[in-house]
């Protein structure tokens, strides 16, 4: 067979994949990695964007369901469960129906973008609504795991960091070196520790000479890492980062404090703008989530001359409600010429 074969296929070598004699993949990964000519000038740097609303389910989460699907179907599991902000539970849903398995799924009831309800939903997982936030739905679903059959493919199942890890690799062997920095969203902060997993392991085995600082970028009103606690009621236009207790919370520290990164915060009117110029001057569609990473890099800076890349997490038509909402209505004519040279002349 030619061509990409899939994340677990192409990256094979840096998995551990005893046991595993099939894998079940959407031929993920392998994603664009867009030089920003508006964002680098605006910027004095050199901007890429890793695209990764351009995986199968349309986000990066793909990458770590690859594997956690693989590795629980090797262990003769037969339901997955997760709790979800939206972009997990889509991802699940999609890798168990290829795997056959079912997928049980609870996401805040109201609070998760439209496209990522619909993509569960018809790829045949079992949608539970729950009324209450995102921290619930995942300690939910690790108690439901102690009472049914269940494995939990959230990013505190490692074998999700170990295929996420691949989004490094894949920007070093594009760009034939770690950028200077890794900028990037954090929500339960599982992304930032695969990213830094996989630099350090390419950086080990030679593959790049050197290691980026990783920054990390959190929504204002679900900012725990940054205020240095819990956030009992986060709020964000961002629902994939609305997060008030990340699971990976120590993780992402140790990756801040070994990069020499961080960790900040970018209001929602910030989020939102970065998005409407992702989209209007580097034509790339992300969610408003992915934002924040171009977010920070605009109200913060860049050292003159870096290399950057930005994780753009996922695709911007799961949530078509806050691009909708975000500009006025077309306007209705009439279908004649004299009405649209009256519009346009
Ligand atoms: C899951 C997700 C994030 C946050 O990733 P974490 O690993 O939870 O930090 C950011 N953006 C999008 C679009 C996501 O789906």
């Amino acid at each position: 067979m030619t061509g990409w074969r899939g994340l677990i296929a192409e990256y094979a070598q840096w998995f551990d994949l005893r046991g595993v004699s099939d894998f079940v993949t959407l031929q993920e990964g392998n994603t664009p990695l867009l030089y920003a000519e508006r964002l680098s000038e605006r910027l004095s740097a050199e901007v890429w964007l890793k695209y990764e609303g351009l995986n199968p389910s349309g986000s990066f989460k793909d990458r770590g369901m690859t594997v956690a699907i693989t590795k629980a179907k090797a262990l003769g599991a037969q339901t997955v469960i997760c709790g979800s902000t939206g972009n997990t539970s889509a991802a699940a849903a999609a890798y168990a129906a290829r795997a056959d398995m079912g997928c049980v799924v609870l996401v805040p009831d109201g609070k998760i973008a439209l496209g990522k309800l619909a993509q569960a939903i018809v790829y045949g997982a079992t949608v539970l609504q729950i009324r209450g936030n995102f921290d619930q739905a995942l300690n939910l679903a690790r108690e439901l795991t102690q009472h049914l059959p269940m494995t939990i493919v959230n990013s505190i199942n490692p074998d999700r960091i170990e295929g996420q890890k691949t989004g490094a690799f894949e920007i070093v062997d594009v760009l034939g070196r770690a950028p200077d920095i890794l900028s990037i969203p954090v929500g339960n902060a599982g992304n930032i520790t695969a990213y830094w997993r996989g630099f350090t392991e390419y950086h080990l085995a030679q593959r790049c000479a050197s290691l980026p600082k990783m920054w990390g970028f959190q929504a204002e009103g679900a900012a725990p890492i940054v205020l240095g606690r819990p956030i009992e009621n986060p709020e964000t236009i961002a629902t994939a980062i609305r997060i008030g207790n990340p699971a990976s919370w120590i993780s992402a520290l140790e990756v801040v404090h070994e990069s020499l990164g961080d960790i900040r915060a970018v209001s929602d009117d910030e989020i939102l703008d970065a998005y409407r110029f992702l989209a209007r001057y580097e034509s790339v569609f992300c969610e408003p989530a992915s934002a924040a990473s171009v977010a920070g890099l605009l109200k913060y800076g860049v050292p003159d001359g870096a290399t950057v890349v930005c994780v753009l997490t996922g695709n911007g038509l799961k949530d078509p409600d806050t691009a909708l909402q975000m500009s006025s209505a077309p306007h209705v004519v009439d279908a004649s010429l004299a009405a649209l040279l009256g519009e346009l002349g």
